[in-house]
């Protein structure tokens, strides 16, 4: 197993050292682990004058997986767009094909008061959004702001973006989500507006039509509009949602805020070969930066997710999970988590406590 480690910026080197640790119990223990990193980001930009370095993207390529920890930081907010930390980020999902994004959101019971829902709606959710990453209105032609005659007679600017999906695209997430639902509740839950939208009729059929190769998931529709209500109101009803690439941007932003804080969350993008890069879904965090205050625990569990999902070892992603949960049952929290009656911990005190678990 070959792991292109991107620390990044801010957070990120603090965050991943405690990821590391994991991964070296695990080499530890006779698993054939290769780890090598390269700088991403702001790293990136000072180190060779590029967010995405070449060598950074050959790594990448080269790897299996990738383990990223965050980019960006004020001090390179004046940086021309293309030269910008969050750019490398973007090249690099675009460049390795990473077209489908899985953002669980997941509560554990002892850290439901975190939420802003009440604890007995949100307590134990567990919930999988599958997000296409690569296509929709984001990256459809044509696309611009030009001027066109307006109601008066005179012209006027008009801005203008196409939503668009091929069956093809629609069909390589469908199977992602598929399998995703397989090895969990097997329910899958597609979100949509084909009441309104030609672009959603052709993506509920396609769904339909993947459905027949999964005949144990039960594959339910919703409209994105619902869906949004729904996820708010009684959240523990979804098992896995897959959705488009601006419905899920949304949803899953949604759905990460159910469960407290940016700290606890991992996340997956994959390509066709289960070929994934691994993050938590929070950035760089500039202001608690070089603290040693910063949850590693998003980033942990976005180890035990390459496991699952591209190492296809469940074993061990439930072991490290495992580990996650008991930290927080035995009352260990970093600042981000932290109430009354608790252990207040550090960033590398909290990967230590992850460790002894494992
Ligand atoms: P952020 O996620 O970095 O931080 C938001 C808030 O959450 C901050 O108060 C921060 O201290 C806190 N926080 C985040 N992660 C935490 C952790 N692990 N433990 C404890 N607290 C944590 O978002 P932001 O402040 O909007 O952005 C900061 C920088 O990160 C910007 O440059 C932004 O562009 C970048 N960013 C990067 C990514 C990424 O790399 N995937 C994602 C979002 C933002």
């Amino acid at each position: 197993m070959k792991i292109a480690v991107l620390p990044g910026d801010g957070i990120g080197p603090e965050i991943i050292a405690q990821a590391l640790k994991v991964l070296e119990i695990l080499r530890g223990e006779g698993m054939k682990i290769e780890l090598e990193s390269a700088a991403i980001g702001g790293a990136g930009y000072d180190a060779a004058g590029d967010p995405l370095p070449d060598a950074t993207l050959k790594l990448a390529r080269d790897a299996d997986a990738v383990l990223l920890g965050a980019v960006g930081g004020p001090q390179y907010d004046s940086l021309d767009r293309p030269l910008r930390p969050e750019r490398g980020l973007l090249r690099i999902r675009k460049e390795l094909n990473l077209f489908a994004n899985l953002r669980p959101a997941l509560l554990y019971p002892e850290l439901a008061e975190a939420s802003s829902l009440k604890p007995e709606v949100v307590a134990n959710l567990d919930l999988m959004i599958v997000r296409e990453l690569t296509g929709d209105v984001y990256f459809g032609q044509p696309r611009g702001i030009e001027m066109r005659p307006g109601p008066t007679g005179g012209n006027e600017r008009v801005g203008f973006n196409t939503m668009l999906y091929s069956e093809s695209e629609i069909r390589r997430v469908a199977h992602v989500a598929f399998g995703i639902a397989m090895k969990r509740g097997k329910k899958l839950c597609s979100v949509e507006k084909a009441n309104v939208l030609e672009c959603s009729e052709l993506w509920k059929e396609v769904m339909i039509e993947v459905a027949k190769d999964y005949p144990e998931v039960a594959l339910s529709h919703m409209y994105v509009d619902n869906a949004a209500m729904q996820l708010i109101r009684a959240p523990k009803q979804f098992d896995t949602i897959v959705t488009g690439n601006i419905f899920g941007d949304i949803l899953s932003d949604a759905a990460s805020m159910l469960s407290g804080s940016i700290g606890m969350l991992p996340s997956a993008s994959l390509d066709q070969h289960k070929k994934g890069m691994y993050e938590p879904i929070h950035g760089s965090a500039p202001d608690i930066a070089g603290r040693d205050i910063a949850n590693p625990l998003a980033t942990i569990l976005s180890v035990a997710m390459m496991y699952r999902y591209t190492f296809s070892d469940s074993a061990t992603a439930d072991r490290i999970e495992q580990a996650v949960k008991q930290v927080i049952a035995q009352g260990y929290r970093t600042a981000d988590i932290w109430t009354a009656g608790t252990m207040r911990v550090s960033c590398s005190e909290m990967g230590a406590a992850v460790i002894k678990n494992l």
